[in-house]
C-alpha cells in the first residue's frame, strides 16, 4: 500500500509545450521521513517541513555544487519558524514546533493555520560577496501558494508550485513529492489554458506518490510533450562538523570563553539540522583560547 516510500528520492528537470515550460518533479518521501525521524515531528509540522524540503530540493538542482540556497519562513502560527538550506538536491532544515497536529475539518493537515501569516525569505550565497536577499508575505501558509506567488513577483517567473506529504497513522511519512511548473518568456495563451487545464484534473501530488508515480510519470501527467534534461539525487543531509562549531564557539572571542570556563567547564552545542551533540570540554576552550591569542 505505501509505495512510496520505497521509491528513490529524485527530481526530474524536463522542457515541455513546445520548450516555452520548465518543469521539476521531485519524489522526496526518503528524505522527509529523515526529517521526521532527525526531529521527532508531528503530521502537520511533518507536512510543512517536508512541503519547504521538496521545494528547496528541486530548486537546489540548479546551483553549483558549493551554492547555497536558505529559505527562512518567519510566521506567527504554531510553528513561528521553519529554516530549510539546500545545496544541490541535499537539504536540511527544522521547524520551531515539531509537535503541531492540526488538521481542516475535511481530514486535510492544517500547514497553513499551522504556519500563519508572516514572511517568507530567500536568500541564495552564489559566492558573490554579499548573498541575495528577497522576501515576500507568504499568501496562505500552504507552501505551494507561497512559492508561486515567491517565483511570480520576485523572479518575475510565472509558475505554479505544488507540493505534498502524506502521513500514516503511525506519524511516519508515507509519500511527498512535488512539482514546479515555470513558463518561459513568451509562452501562449493557449498553453496557459492547455496547463490550467491540466492543473484542474490532476490528482493532488501526494496521491500520485503514494500510488508509486515516478517523477517521470509526474511530467507526463502534467504535459503531453516534453523532454527530460536531467535528473539528480536528493537526500537529507546536513554537512556540520566539530571543527565548524569549534571555530564557531572561538568567534565568541576570548572573554566568552574564559566565561564558559569559569562557569561550566565546558560547552555543549546541538545543531537544529541534525540534532548532533557536540561536547567541548575544559581542554578544548582553553585551546581555543591559545589559538585566539595567536
Ligand atoms: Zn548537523
Amino acid at each position: 500500500m505505501f509505495l512510496g516510500v520505497n521509491m528513490k528520492d529524485y527530481v526530474c528537470k524536463a522542457l515541455a509545450y513546445n520548450k516555452m515550460v520548465r518543469i521539476y518533479s521531485a519524489s522526496s518521501t526518503n528524505l522527509v521521513e529523515e526529517a521526521r525521524k532527525t526531529h521527532g515531528l508531528w503530521p502537520t509540522s511533518c507536512a510543512a517541513l517536508g512541503r519547504v524540503l521538496t521545494v528547496a530540493a528541486m530548486i537546489s538542482t540548479n546551483y553549483k555544487a558549493d551554492e547555497h540556497l536558505t529559505f527562512r519562513i518567519e510566521s506567527d502560527g504554531m510553528i513561528d519558524l521553519t529554516v530549510v538550506e539546500a545545496c544541490h538536491g541535499q537539504v536540511r532544515g527544522f521547524v520551531s514546533n515539531p509537535e503541531v497536529f492540526l488538521q481542516y475539518n475535511n481530514g486535510h493537515l492544517a500547514v497553513g493555520k499551522a504556519i500563519g501569516k508572516g514572511y517568507l525569505h530567500v536568500i541564495k550565497d552564489l559566492n558573490l560577496k554579499q548573498p541575495f536577499s528577497t522576501t515576500v508575505d507568504l499568501q496562505t501558509g500552504e507552501i505551494g501558494d507561497d512559492f508561486t506567488y515567491y517565483f511570480a513577483s520576485s523572479e518575475q517567473t510565472p509558475s505554479s508550485v505544488g507540493v505534498g506529504v502524506l502521513v500514516n497513522p503511525d506519524n511516519s511519512c508515507s509519500a511527498a513529492g512535488g512539482f514546479i511548473l515555470q513558463l518561459m518568456p513568451g509562452c501562449s495563451d493557449d498553453i496557459i489554458t492547455k496547463i490550467e487545464n491540466k492543473l484542474n484534473s490532476i490528482m493532488p501530488i501526494s496521491e500520485m506518490i503514494s500510488k508509486g508515480y515516478t517523477p517521470e510519470d509526474i511530467i507526463k501527467e502534467l504535459a503531453d510533450d516534453y523532454e527530460i534534461l536531467e535528473k539528480n539525487d536528493i537526500s537529507y543531509y546536513c554537512p556540520c562538523t566539530r571543527d565548524r562549531f569549534y571555530k564557531g564557539i572561538m568567534s565568541l572571542g576570548k572573554k566568552e570563553i574564559e566565561d564558559i570556563i569559569n562557569t561550566d567547564g565546558k560547552a555543549e552545542v546541538l545543531c537544529n539540522f541534525c540534532k548532533k551533540n557536540y561536547i567541548f570540554d575544559k581542554t578544548d576552550l582553553e585551546s581555543m583560547l591559545s589559538n585566539i591569542k595567536k
